[in-house]
C-alpha cells in the first residue's frame, strides 16, 4: 500500500492535484494523452475516501473496457489497501447488469432470465421482422434480454420510477467516468439517471481521441458537459509524461487541423535534448514495409544473432534507447488485414509476436456466436478450456473468409480466432455461465500479456491507452489512414475521426516512433497505387528524420503471395 494521508497527492503534478483535490460537485477533466488521467483519477478517489471521509461504498467508477477497470482497481488497492474494495468499479455494461439483476422482477423478467445467444438473437429478429420492439417482446417472452438490454432496461426502469432512481443515487453518491468522450447515447441517459445535475459526477477524458463513433459512441455529450452539469467545474491536464518533445510536437500538430480543444497543448515534461527525430520511411512495397520494421527491431534489440534465447532481452547497441526488449516495441496498423505481412516477417527473422485487435469476435455479436459455439463444442460436460478452444475453431473456420474491406484474411486471424478468449476461461474456471457474463459485459478480450516477450501487433482502435518506448505506425497512406472504402468519399466528420485516430497512434510511442508508407498495396481485389496520408503534411518536415532508401524490390512481391 502506498503512503495515504498527508502525502497522498505528492506524486501529482500541480494540476493534476488541482483536479485530484478538487471539491463535490460536477467535474470535467479534459486532459490529453499522456498527461496521467488514470493517475488522476484514482488519487481523487483515494484522496476523498481517505482525507475527506468519503464512504468507498458511495464511489462507483466506469470504464468501458474490463482492462481499463481491472487496471483502475488494481491502483486502487496500491493506494487504498483493503477499503478499495468497497468502491464500485465496473465497465458500464457491468454496471447495467448489477442494476438489472437488482430489478429482474419490475423488468418483467423471470428468476431464470439470461443473456441470448446469437442464435436466439437472430430467430426472434426474423421472427419480429423489421419490428425491435415486437424483437424485444420476443426475447422477453423467453426471459432473455441482448447486450443493448443490458443498458436500456435500467434506463426505461429508472425513467419511469423516481423513488429507484433515488435509492441509486443515494447508493452512489460519487461517480466517476473514465474516458467520457467515448459515452453513448444511452450510457448517456444512464448517467444523468444516476447523477443528478449537481451531482458529484467526476468526467474524464480528451475530446480528441473520440474514435468511437462508427459504434455510436457521440463527443458531443463530453463537449456539452457543463450545460447538462450544473456549475461545472473544468480542469485541463497539459503536462505530457509519455513522449519526447520530437513526437509530442508532431502529435499536437498532426491533430491541429480539426481539434476538438480550444487552445489545445501538450507540454512535455521530458526534455532530453538527444531525443530521436520521428522516423519516417517510405517504402517501395508492403514487403519493404515489412522488411524495414525487421531491420529497425534487429537494430534496435542489439541484433538477432546476438539475441538471448533465454529472455529476448539484450544489451542495446542504439545507447539512446537503453535496454530494449520486444515488448517494448508495437506495431500499429489501421486495418487487421495489415498485419499479416509483418507478422510473416517478424516470425521469419524469429521474432517473437503478440497481436490483439478488435476482430469480428470480439464484437457483440462474436460474443454472442461464441456463447452458442459453447454450447455446441466439446460435449456439453467437457472442461470450459477445451469447449472454448474448440469453439475457436469452429468459429476459425467460418471466419476464414474474406475481411470486411475485401482483404484476404490474415492467417494470423484465423490462428488467433483459434487461440480467443483462452486466459478468460483460465479465469474463470469451469463456470460456463460466469464465463459468458464476464464475455459479455466488457468490450473486448484482453489478449495482450504485458509479460509476453514479444512485440505488439495492434490495430490503433486496440492500442487506445497503452504506451510502449518504440512505436511504428505502418500503412500511413490516403485511402488507408483516412480509411476509404472505393466509390464512397467521407465526410468531414469521418476524415476528422481519422485524424483523431492518426494521433491516438503517434501518441503511443515514448521514445521512438516510426511512421512509414508503401508505395503500393493490394487493395479492394487489386494492387493499388498509394501515396502518403495527406495527415503527415501538416507535420513540420523538420521534426523528421527520413530513413534509409527503400531496399532493392525482389524479385516477386510477397503479398501477392496471399492471393
Ligand atoms: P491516454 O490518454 O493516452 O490514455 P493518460 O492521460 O491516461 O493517457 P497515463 O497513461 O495515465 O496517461 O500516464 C502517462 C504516463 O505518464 C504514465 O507512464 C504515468 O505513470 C506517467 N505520469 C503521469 N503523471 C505523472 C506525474 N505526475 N509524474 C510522473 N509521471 C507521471
Ligand atoms: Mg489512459
Amino acid at each position: 500500500m502506498e503512503e495515504v494521508g498527508t502525502g497522498l497527492l505528492d506524486r501529482l503534478d500541480a494540476m493534476q492535484r488541482v483536479a485530484a483535490s478538487a471539491p463535490g460537485g460536477p467535474l470535467l477533466i479534459v486532459a490529453g494523452p499522456g498527461t496521467g488521467k488514470t493517475r488522476t483519477l484514482t488519487h481523487r478517489m483515494a484522496y476523498l475516501c481517505a482525507e475527506l471521509g468519503v464512504f468507498p461504498e458511495r464511489c462507483l467508477a466506469i470504464t468501458f473496457t474490463r482492462r481499463a477497470a481491472a487496471e483502475l482497481k488494481e491502483r486502487l488497492e496500491a493506494l487504498l489497501g483493503d477499503v478499495a474494495e468497497d468502491i464500485t468499479v465496473g465497465t458500464f455494461h457491468s454496471l447495467g447488469l448489477t442494476v438489472l439483476k437488482e430489478n429482474a422482477k419490475a423488468a418483467g423478467l423471470g428468476s431464470g432470465w439470461r443473456i441470448a445467444d446469437e442464435h436466439e438473437q437472430t430467430q426472434a429478429r426474423e421472427q419480429a421482422g423489421d419490428d425491435d420492439a415486437a424483437y424485444r417482446k420476443l426475447l422477453r417472452q423467453q426471459d432473455l434480454v441482448d447486450l443493448d438490454d443490458l443498458i436500456s432496461v435500467p434506463v426505461s426502469l429508472l425513467s419511469e420510477d423516481p423513488a429507484l432512481v433515488e435509492k441509486y443515487r443515494r447508493r452512489w453518491q460519487w461517480i466517476f467516468v473514465d474516458e467520457y468522450q467515448d459515452v453513448d447515447e444511452l450510457q448517456y441517459q444512464l448517467l444523468r439517471l444516476l447523477s443528478p445535475p449537481d451531482g458529484n459526477l467526476c468526467a474524464i477524458g480528451d475530446p480528441d481521441q473520440a474514435i468511437y463513433s462508427f459504434r455510436g459512441a457521440d463527443v458531443q455529450y463530453f463537449l456539452r458537459f457543463n450545460t447538462d452539469f450544473v456549475d461545472a467545474r473544468l480542469v485541463r491536464l497539459t503536462r505530457n509524461y509519455r513522449s519526447s518533445a520530437p513526437i509530442l510536437a508532431a502529435a499536437v500538430q498532426a491533430i491541429a487541423p480539426t481539434t476538438l480543444v480550444s487552445g489545445r497543448r501538450l507540454d512535455p515534461a521530458r526534455l532530453d535534448p538527444e531525443a530521436s527525430l520521428v522516423g519516417r520511411y517510405a517504402a517501395r512495397s508492403v514487403a519493404d514495409e515489412a522488411d524495414f520494421v525487421v531491420r529497425t527491431i534487429d537494430e534496435l534489440v542489439g541484433g538477432l544473432s546476438h539475441r538471448s534465447l533465454d529472455s529476448g532481452r539484450v544489451d542495446s547497441r542504439a545507447a539512446a534507447v537503453g535496454n530494449l526488449s520486444f515488448s517494448d516495441i508495437a506495431v500499429l496498423y489501421r486495418t487487421d488485414a495489415q498485419s499479416g505481412p509483418i507478422v510473416d516477417a517478424l516470425s521469419r527473422a524469429g521474432i517473437p509476436v503478440q497481436k490483439r485487435s478488435h476482430n469480428r469476435l470480439r464484437d457483440r455479436r462474436g460474443v454472442a456466436e461464441i456463447a452458442r459455439e459453447l454450447r455446441h463444442a466439446g460435449g456439453a460436460s467437457g472442461p470450459l478450456r477445451v469447449r472454448v478452444k474448440a469453439a475457436g475453431q469452429a468459429l476459425a473456420q467460418r471466419y476464414a473468409a474474406p475481411t470486411l474491406d475485401g482483404d484476404q484474411p490474415a492467417p494470423e486471424d484465423v490462428r488467433l480466432a483459434a487461440e480467443l478468449l483462452l486466459p478468460l476461461a483460465d479465469r474463470t474456471g469451469d463456470d460456463l455461465p460466469l464465463f459468458l457474463q464476464q464475455l459479455a459485459t466488457g468490450a473486448e478480450v484482453d489478449a495482450l500479456d504485458p509479460r509476453a516477450e514479444a512485440v505488439n501487433l495492434l490495430t490503433l482502435h486496440a492500442a487506445k491507452g497503452l504506451e510502449f518506448p518504440v512505436v511504428f505506425l505502418v500503412g500511413c497512406e490516403d485511402g488507408l489512414l483516412p480509411l476509404r472504402w472505393p466509390g464512397s468519399t467521407p465526410s468531414e466528420e469521418e476524415v476528422a475521426e481519422e485524424r483523431r485516430l492518426f494521433f491516438v497512434g503517434l501518441t503511443r510511442a515514448q521514445d521512438r516512433l516510426y511512421v512509414s508508407s508503401s508505395a503500393k498495396r493490394f487493395r479492394h481485389g487489386s494492387e493499388r497505387e498509394q501515396s502518403p496520408t495527406p495527415f503527415l503534411d501538416v507535420i513540420d518536415s523538420g521534426l523528421f528524420e527520413k530513413l534509409g532508401e527503400a531496399a532493392p524490390a525482389r524479385p516477386k512481391d510477397r503479398q501477392l503471395r496471399l492471393l
